[in-house]
């Protein structure tokens, strides 16, 4: 074989065999473009990426209460980057803790000058670029990698769970949430989601946790993970309280205390008889170091590590250090949940519930049937416009 054939060999067959362009390549088309009519060899030619944006408040089933604070309405931030007639779709989602709002996000994403790129594939350039704008601001920055993991999956014509080589069977079912509340409401509630999940995911972290549990057992006994969003405040107190939860089939606890008393959270994940998952205290990949040996698992959410080029950078590096992985969300559309749901058959826990919780989504996309995640085969992130 000559040198020259030999190479023009392995690059199809290291394409194919990635699996990034099986299906997308027929016998009579160019080897450089895939079925969807997108012609590789324009790559870098033409013009460059268009970022545009827009506010979208999200309206909430039900008011929503954690140990911190209770709202009806989230804001939210709706993103698209066109390119070549595609268009990628992505969303920031931003609850209060976070620090950012409206106003913060579209701040930033008006500071964002895509138009420089021609090759929405150097993702690693782009988003070092978007990184580089601000120490902070983790939800702008997650719509636009949303926006760019969408765009390039619909050119390769194949959505991310497949390009990062994961197994659609494989995913979590999703906890529901149910938050802080009177026992009739809570009671209410829990009749409305129990047959229709096979996890719920509970807030505590206020006094009156047992009431809370009492309450929903009241109702189903289906296994109940438990969220202290950094409610406890004594140890001791909280580990008797693991114990006290076990018993009543809770199988998991998020982010016991406050995020700061890393010695306190490692005490309890030392002695606890369930798996406790780092919630606050994680952001971004970074993190995990910091954080390595005072909890199980982190909980990652595509808000807060900026989207899901890092997310899958922190599921590696999490398992890698024999640390579990939950994915969680925001309160947020169809778009980004389904984003986050690509990852989903790499986690041993998921809270993909946030188009669940309101009653003005944007999209259709990833599905929960019979509790469980379920992924479809569209390309990109997998959701298409209502
Ligand atoms: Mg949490």
């Amino acid at each position: 074989m000559k040198r020259r054939d030999f190479f023009k060999t392995a690059a199809v067959v290291g394409i194919a065999g990635s699996g990034l362009m099986s299906g997308c390549i027929s016998k009579g088309e160019s080897e450089s473009s895939a079925g969807n009519g997108f012609n590789f060899n324009r790559l870098g030619t033409g013009t460059g990426l268009k970022l545009t944006f827009r506010p979208y408040e999200l309206q909430l089933r039900h008011t929503f209460t954690v140990s911190s604070y209770s709202r009806k309405t989230t804001p939210g931030v709706q993103v698209r980057i066109d390119y070549e007639g595609f268009t990628g779709f992505g969303e920031a989602s931003m609850p209060p803790y976070l620090g950012q709002s409206t106003e913060t996000v579209c701040g930033f994403l008006s500071k964002v000058d895509l138009s420089q790129f021609k090759d929405p594939f150097q993702m690693d350039t782009i988003l070092a670029y978007v990184d580089s704008l601000s120490p902070g601001d983790s939800a702008a920055k997650a719509a636009i990698d949303i926006a760019l993991h969408d765009l390039t999956g619909k050119l390769l014509g194949q959505p991310w769970w497949r390009l990062w080589g994961l197994d659609p069977s494989r995913t979590p079912d999703t906890t529901f949430t149910i938050g802080i509340d009177t026992p009739d409401v809570v009671r209410e509630k829990t009749r409305e989601c129990a047959d229709r999940f096979n996890i719920l995911k509970v807030k505590v972290g206020l006094d009156n946790d047992k009431e809370m549990i009492r309450t929903i057992r009241e109702i189903t006994d289906l296994p109940l993970a438990v969220d202290a969003n950094q409610g406890w405040k004594d140890r001791e107190q909280a580990l008797d309280e693991i114990f006290w939860l076990k018993e009543n089939g809770i199988v998991m606890v998020e982010q016991p205390m406050a995020k700061e008393r890393i010695d306190d959270n490692a005490w309890i994940t030392e002695r606890s008889p369930l798996p406790v998952f780092a919630d606050e205290a994680i952001q971004r990949l970074a993190d995990i170091p910091a954080i390595k040996g005072a909890y199980h698992g982190i909980n990652i959410k595509l808000m807060k590590c900026t989207g899901m080029r890092e997310g899958w950078k922190m599921v590696n590096y999490a398992k890698a250090e024999g640390m579990r992985v939950m994915l969680g969300c925001m309160t947020e559309t169809s778009c980004a949940v389904s984003a986050a749901a690509q990852l989903s058959p790499a986690a041993d826990f998921a809270d993909l519930d946030g188009n669940l919780l309101i009653t003005n989504d944007l999209y259709d996309g990833m599905k929960v049937v019979d509790g469980k995640i379920t992924l479809n085969d569209r390309p990109g992130i997998g959701c298409t416009e209502i």
